[in-house]
């Protein structure tokens, strides 16, 4: 297949899903830019749905950086321990509500640099929180749904997410950038699951080059279906 032949299937596969995930959309709940900040740093290696239960008891007590930045370390560890390496995590939105309250007002900064500079933020939580909450990634958010559907759709040969999100900025237009990830992200967990691909009820099986065949691809190293191989 050609570079522009590829590039072509790319583009009508994403179109095919944004029809299908009319309404996808980040599903870390929340009220304004803060908690959608606070709530992206918290899901590095947890699920969305735990997040979701634990930040209501999280935001009711402390909504804003100025709350959070005056909270006990301990108070903040006790209110979200269900989370991996909630320690660390309390740690870092104690922090970055401090820097948020010092150096900007109390306002979240809209551009990666600054972004990255906060505690515990690095290049994906930047881009989650440029694109969902101010409409301008620098990149492409790349998570476990998102690498494993950029191997099975032909997106990308690349295993790494530094490397697949390169392919998906330059197969796709700045203006794809967060929807892209949003979409794949509703698509992984609905119906091309790692373990089990729902390719006979897929909206995309015509175009899929992974169709019925997917159950090994993408899927990360160490995973049952791997160790099978
Ligand atoms: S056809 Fe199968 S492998 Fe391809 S996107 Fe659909 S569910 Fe995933």
């Amino acid at each position: 297949m050609t570079e522009r032949s590829a590039r072509t299937r790319s583009r009508k596969l994403l179109a095919a899903l944004e029809v299908a995930y009319p309404d996808a959309h980040c599903e870390l709940v929340h009220k304004d830019v803060f908690q959608l900040l606070v709530a992206t740093v918290l899901s590095a290696q947890s699920t969305d749905v735990v997040v979701n239960q634990v930040t209501p008891a999280l935001f009711r007590r402390w909504p804003s950086p100025k709350a959070m930045a005056a909270a006990s370390a301990e108070d903040i560890e006790s209110t979200i321990a269900r989370l991996g390496m909630y320690r660390q995590k309390a740690r870092h939105i104690k922090g970055l509500s401090q820097v948020l309250l010092e150096q900007y007002q109390g306002q979240v900064p809209s551009s990666l640099e600054e972004l990255v500079k906060l505690p515990g933020v690095g290049r994906k939580t930047a881009n989650v929180v440029l694109g969902v909450a101010f409409g301008s990634p620098e990149g492409v958010v790349v998570d476990t749904h998102v690498q494993r559907l950029s191997q099975r759709l032909g997106f990308s040969k690349e295993t790494q997410p530094a490397g697949i999100e390169q392919d998906l900025m330059t197969l796709f237009g700045r203006e794809k950038w967060d929807i892209i990830s949003h979409t794949l992200i509703f698509h992984g967990r609905r119906c091309c699951t790692a373990r089990s691909p729902a390719c006979g009820a897929c909206p995309v099986q015509q175009l899929c080059p992974s169709a019925f065949r997917a159950e090994h691809v993408g899927r990360k190293k160490g995973s049952a279906a791997s160790k099978k191989k």
